[in-house]
């Protein structure tokens, strides 16, 4: 019986400790009703202390103005009476008034609300006590009717100019309607107080949601990162047999092979190379998103580098029947990684060839000075302006009649525009679909001075 109980106590654990989320979820439904509550509490405090200063401060005027036209009065008592029915709309709550004249030294009404009292010793004993009580300021006695009604007595004696207590003013004040005011901000409180729970709770459902997705992104996220590691590692255990192969290929000579078996080599050659560049491909991928990508820069003019580079491309435009060259325009010094340089150009080459079937591509350099560009410019099948906006995204590829027997990754242009970019340069593509591409990337002209 206790083992599950346990079970699932430390199963709550270990969930809480995943999620944290969920128990300050839980914090906040709890702590910001009661922080509510605590603060609805003071104010009502407050505010009801409030009405009864208020009060004490009328019923303590309405007091001082009786005794002081009751002591003008006392020579004739029977002009009293008067006096207190005027005072019967002095305000909320006034349910009595009695005015005590010594008779021998004992309190007998001289007036009162209640007529029928007058030439009494008041209906109720504690009247008589109050009457006793020879108060020379108002004092307030808080009492409590059978139906559970707050009242408040106050008593305060007349004194005369000799300083003797002639008499003494009773008032009864019912509390009724501050209870009832007061009563009423708490079911408006509470009310409200109600609103923002079913809000909060409205709110904390749908947070509940989020959270799901939290989860949902942290495990997306560790898959991502395993999924990465994986290629990482794939990619470098392929390099090994990758050299192995290309060691025992270097070793067999073409020239001593027949026609058939030479053309089977050149294809496996050429199936190795594919597959390595593919294998550098990824592991770039990698470099460049874990920032481990690093930069050998030097400054120079680099036509020389751009056109061997086009040399040694020669041969696939050449098996594609396309023309292929370099007509280097001005030119001038900036900083680039020559390997790096060599390895965008290859691919953007490599690219204008791979999506021409007719006609040619160019190579041209140009500056103004304060830039130096290189473009490639080839009469191939062009790029729609809506693929373009993507051209530059990892894996993407533009899927199109021409383009679905082309093989490729959508890795080559992603890679190309980081390493521009990281060598502070820029890339950018001029297309018109069916015409043809100039990819150009630039970059910053570094004078001989100041390199
Ligand atoms: P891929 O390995 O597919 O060639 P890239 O990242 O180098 O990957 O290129 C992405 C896509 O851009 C290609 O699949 C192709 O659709 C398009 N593309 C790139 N270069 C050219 C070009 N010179 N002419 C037409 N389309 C191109």
């Amino acid at each position: 019986m206790v083992q599950p109980f346990l079970k699932t106590i430390l199963r709550g654990i270990s969930f809480l400790r995943e999620n944290p989320q969920v128990a300050y979820t839980a914090f906040l439904l709890v702590a910001i009703p009661a922080a509510f509550i605590a603060s609805g509490q003071k104010f009502l405090e407050v505010s009801s202390l409030n009405q009864e200063r208020m009060e004490k401060e009328r019923i303590g005027i309405l007091n001082d103005a009786l005794v002081i036209l009751a002591r003008e009065k006392l020579a004739e008592p029977m002009s009293l009476q008067p006096l207190v029915e005027e005072f019967r709309e002095a305000g909320n709550g006034l349910v009595a008034i009695r005015i005590f004249l010594y008779e021998n030294g004992i309190p007998v009404i001289a007036a009162s609300l209640d007529r029928d009292e007058i030439g009494t010793y008041g209906s109720r004993d504690d009247d008589l006590d109050f009457a006793a009580l020879r108060v020379e300021d108002t004092k307030i006695i808080p009492t409590m009717e059978q139906g559970g009604e707050r009242r408040w007595k106050t008593v305060r004696g007349i004194t005369t100019e000799n300083g003797t207590i002639a008499g003494v003013v009773v008032t009864e004040v019912s509390m009724a309607h501050i209870d009832r005011f007061v009563a009423q901000n708490i079911r408006g409180a509470y009310l409200f107080l109600s609103l923002i729970i079913a809000a909060l709770v409205f709110l904390l459902l749908r947070q509940a949601r989020f959270i799901e997705y939290g989860v949902l992104y942290r495990r997306l996220k560790e898959i991502d990162r395993m999924k990465d590691d994986f290629i990482s590692m794939a990619a470098h255990e392929l390099r090994t047999p990758l050299s192995v192969i290309r060691g025992y290929l270097g070793m067999i000579s073409p020239d001593r092979l027949n026609a058939e078996d030479r053309e089977g080599l050149t294809r496996v050659n050429a199936s190795v190379e594919n597959l390595g560049s593919l294998v550098n491909d990824i592991l770039d991928v990698v470099r460049i998103e874990e920032g481990r990508i690093t930069f050998d820069k030097k400054t120079a003019d680099h036509t020389p580098l751009i056109g061997e580079t086009v040399s040694s491309l020669e041969y696939l435009a050449r098996e594609k029947k396309l023309s292929l060259s370099f007509a280097p325009g001005p030119s001038a010094p900036f900083s680039a990684d020559p390997a790096r340089l060599r390895q965008v150009l290859t691919n953007l080459i490599g690219n204008a060839i791979k999506y021409t079937f007719s006609g040619g591509v160019t190579v041209t350099t140009e500056t103004d000075g304060h830039t130096m560009s290189i473009r490639i410019r080839d009469t191939g099948i062009g790029i729609s302006a809506e693929d373009q906006k993507r051209l530059f995204e990892k894996f993407f590829r533009v899927r199109s009649k021409e383009t679905e027997d082309v093989r490729g990754t959508g890795l080559g242009l992603w890679i190309a525009g980081n390493i521009v970019t990281k060598m502070n340069g820029s890339i950018s593509v001029e297309s018109i679909r069916g015409k043809g591409s100039d990819f150009i990337i630039s970059f910053p002209v570094i004078s001989r001075e100041t390199s």
